[in-house]
């Protein structure tokens, strides 16, 4: 099977050296020659533009940095280009009303399409390891599936066109205010006397345990190996949180939901990468708090 994968940046590099190693035929392309040649080293046939990879693909991948790129190129590229079968799936991660528009156009031009963003971060698109959450028809579900499998651990289908975006956007904002409470739990226990790892032992199997807490302390030292572990390097920088919880913020002014929990960490996180720790993992927070 032919596909065609757009955006081969610190994801899309990963996710298309997998489809390779597992025999598709990957027709990549890149803005940038550094990515084009590290994909083309990972077994990828680089193309001369986007539709360059679009033409003749089964199905076109796009990942992307955000909306505008994945609009442009979709737009630009992949509607001209691709063939009147294709199958368009988008892993990047954007806002709902893009993604809902974005399918919508596909389908009045006969194309199937699929939102699919990705939790689990690079490491994990190095691995084969992604969780892809799946907005589009059952149809083009059950056609997308088989590629994502390749490059992932799960692959779940959330409900029609943008319910993938609006499934991301939503466990990401809970990511958000869940690292933050658990942060501020550990530094108030420290103030009080506590030491950390014993409120860990304890708070771990009570009823403030969460993900943030038992798969990525922000304490160094404390549970399993963390980016806390590593001066809060190597894992999901504070910028990309910033960038989810804005659309997040985007979603709920649409919506009209009532976020006041997602609104204080869209904030604190935008002060956190204000101050120069953009790069820092979202972890990082803590540093604030203690
Ligand atoms: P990145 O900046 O490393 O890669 C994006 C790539 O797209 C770059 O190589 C860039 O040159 C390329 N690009 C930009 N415009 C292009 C165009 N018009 N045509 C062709 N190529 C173009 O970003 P990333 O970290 O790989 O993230 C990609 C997406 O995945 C983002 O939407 C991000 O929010 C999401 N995401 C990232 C992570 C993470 O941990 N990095 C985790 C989950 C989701």
């Amino acid at each position: 099977m032919r596909i065609g994968f757009v955006g081969l940046g610190n994801m899309g590099g990963g996710m298309a050296a997998n489809l390779a190693a597992r025999g598709f035929d990957v027709a990549a392309f890149d803005l940038s020659a550094e990515a084009l040649a590290r994909a083309e080293a990972a077994g990828c046939t680089p193309a001369a533009s986007a539709a360059d990879a679009a033409r003749g693909a089964d199905a076109v991948i796009t990942m992307l940095p955000a909306a505008s790129h994945v609009a442009g190129v979709w737009r630009e590229a992949l509607f001209p280009a691709a063939a009147p079968a294709a199958l368009l799936i988008d892993c990047s991660t954007i806002d709902v009303a893009t993604a809902r528009a974005l399918g919508a156009e596909a389908a009045g031009r006969g194309l199937a399409a699929v939102d699919a963003p990705v939790s689990g971060g690079i490491a994990a698109a190095a691995a084969g390891t992604l969780t892809f959450m799946v907005g589009g028809p059952d149809e083009a579900f059950a056609r997308a599936r088989p590629i994502l499998e390749a490059m992932g651990k799960a692959v779940i289908h959330a409900g029609g066109p943008g319910a993938g975006q609006a499934a991301k956007i939503c466990n990401n904002m809970l990511l958000g205010a869940s690292m933050i409470a658990t942060a501020e739990a550990f530094a108030l226990a420290q103030k009080l006397g506590l030491d950390p790892q014993r409120f860990y032992d304890i708070a771990s199997v009570s009823s403030g345990q969460c993900w943030a807490m038992t798969s990525y302390c922000p304490v160094p030292g404390v549970g399993p190996e963390s980016p806390a572990d590593r001066g809060y390097t190597g894992g999901f920088a504070t910028a990309l949180m910033l960038k989810d919880l804005k659309l997040a913020m985007e979603a709920a002014r649409a919506t009209g939901a009532d976020v006041p929990m997602g609104a204080r960490a869209a904030e604190l996180y935008a002060a956190f990468a204000e101050a120069g720790n953009g790069a820092l993992d979202f972890s990082a927070i803590i540093r604030t708090l203690r």
